[in-house]
């Protein structure tokens, strides 16, 4: 019997050691791991940089709690809002927390301004983690069976259709933000029309709403430019990342910018590991490493080679509903479920995601070499062709 709470089923497979884009199981096997850990080892495994930073503040700092200046994170804090256009950095450790330090600042945002129970709208399909907060905001009834009374607040309305945003703000006079994912990952790789965040900034600058998108997924390279936003040249009010970030060592951000970046006061929110010296030092490899190799101009690259491969390797192929994706967050839906895909993969020797029951979902790392997206291309598609 197993110590371990049964929250995620029965896993079968014991991945020992990784290196650059593949992982080993404990039986010897190799793997080419189109997945990074949930879109996390962007830059492959023992990635040089990551360990070695690691390896050094391991050995001279770990934690020291947030009573204390913590250069490491004013350094990745410097970086994060370079990149990003923003104005502030809260660190947390998990994508889940850097969301639940979003609807904080969106809530006292509304109370400041004497908004009466402030509402935040929020899309159907979306993912925004497991805390209380966050599965209420959620638009996945999975995550929130069993979990009730859902935490209050929020307005959901369909994903990619500013229509219903506007008549949702045509019938609440109490809401204050928009949460919204750039791309929907968990919900099934959903790219939005490409005006979508544009008209989105449109309407909350008229109506006095934060705009808050949440790139957990979406951020630190995953879509080809260091945030997905940029892709629209606009700029969000608060932005959420995390799984990317440290490339495998827990560590999430809300980054803030204008009006929301002054909300939150001493005592206002905490944390005790966020932010630590050891997080913050993979943070600042992997972002000097995106800028230093070049890597935004590789995922493209690569994200339009594995979508054209798909696209005309799949043509015509009448299971096939849909092929789509940013950079390298991809996704292949088929018009049935099909989870006997992700062990049909492992024995080819490949890993891959099935989310929103029929769309296999690819993730890969940024350092892919061409072979290694040509053996991707052709295990993908010899699974789709067989199923
Ligand atoms: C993974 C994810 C989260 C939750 O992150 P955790 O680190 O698992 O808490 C939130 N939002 C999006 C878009 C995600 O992909």
């Amino acid at each position: 019997m197993s110590s371990l709470m049964n929250t995620f089923g029965t896993r079968t497979l014991t991945l020992v050691r990784g290196e650059g884009s593949r992982v080993w199981d404990d039986q010897g096997k190799s793997y080419l791991d189109a997945i990074s850990g949930i879109a996390v080892c962007g830059l492959g495994y023992s990635h040089p940089a990551v360990t070695k930073a690691l390896a050094e503040q391991a050995a001279t700092l770990i934690h020291v709690s947030n009573l204390y200046n913590i250069p490491q994170q004013q350094h990745l804090g410097d970086l994060l809002t370079q990149f990003s256009g923003m104005e502030k950095a809260f660190f947390s450790n998990s994508g889940a927390e850097a969301n639940e330090a979003a609807i904080k600042i969106a809530r006292k945002y509304g109370n400041d301004k004497g908004v009466k129970s402030p509402s935040i709208i929020v899309m159907e399909n979306s993912f925004h983690g497991r805390t209380m907060a966050t599965l209420s905001a959620t638009g996945n009834t999975k995550v929130q069976i069993g979990f009730e009374p859902l935490v209050e607040g929020f307005v959901r309305v369909p994903y990619d259709d500013v229509p219903a945003v506007k008549a949702a703000l045509a019938q609440h006079d109490n809401i204050v933000a928009i949460l919204v994912e750039p791309v929907q990952g968990e919900g099934g790789v959903r790219v939005p029309a490409a005006d979508y965040l544009n008209q989105l900034r449109t309407l909350a600058d008229e109506h006095d709403l934060l705009l808050m998108l949440d790139e957990i997924q979406t951020g630190n390279g995953r879509t080809g430019t260091f945030f997905a936003f940029q892709h629209n040249g606009i700029l969000p009010d608060v932005l959420t990342t995390a799984k990317g970030l440290g490339n495998g060592v827990p560590i999430g951000a809300c980054l803030a910018r204008g009006k929301a970046a002054e909300v939150f006061q001493p005592g206002n929110h905490g944390t005790t590991f966020g932010g630590n010296p050891l997080a913050c030092s993979a943070g600042i490899a992997v972002l000097e490493t995106l800028r230093n190799d070049n890597l935004l101009t590789r995922v493209q690259y690569l994200g339009d080679k594995l979508l054209a491969g798909f696209r005309q390797a799949l043509a015509g192929n009448t299971k096939v509903v849909d092929i789509r994706g940013k950079g390298l967050m991809l996704g292949i839906e088929l018009n049935a479920p099909c989870p006997e895909l992700v062990q049909k993969g492992r024995d080819l020797g490949v890993l891959i995601n099935v989310t929103a029951g029929s769309t296999i979902r690819l993730l890969p790392t940024f350092i892919l070499t061409d072979a290694e997206a040509d053996d991707l291309i052709s295990k993908v598609v010899q699974l789709v062709t067989e199923f």
